[in-house]
């Protein structure tokens, strides 16, 4: 039972894997840090589009690299642009 709890935590973490099977692993670093935006702009949405699914859900930060900062600065800034109908709640 404890062991099943640790492996869904290193599941989680940013940490190397000892193996990756001959994949190359390429560090993804969160695009606002890149850009050195403090608080995400709503209005923003070329770069909202690239953090969010063809569906308009907004993508987990294990896929785009996001920071835990700026994902929590991210996810308001898209229900921001929805409600401004910037972007779609969703597409079928
Ligand atoms: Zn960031």
């Amino acid at each position: 039972m404890e062991e099943e709890v640790k492996e869904g935590l290193v599941e989680k973490t940013n940490a190397p894997r000892p193996y990756n099977k001959g994949r190359v692993s390429r560090k993804k670093v969160c695009i606002f840090c890149q850009d050195k935006i403090d608080e995400i702009d709503y209005k923003d949405v070329a770069r909202l589009r690239k953090c969010i699914t063809e569906k308009g859900k907004i993508n987990p930060r294990r896929m785009t690299g996001v920071c835990a900062k700026h994902q929590r600065g991210l996810s308001t800034a898209v229900k921001k642009a929805r409600v401004m109908a910037l972007l779609p709640y969703r597409t079928k």
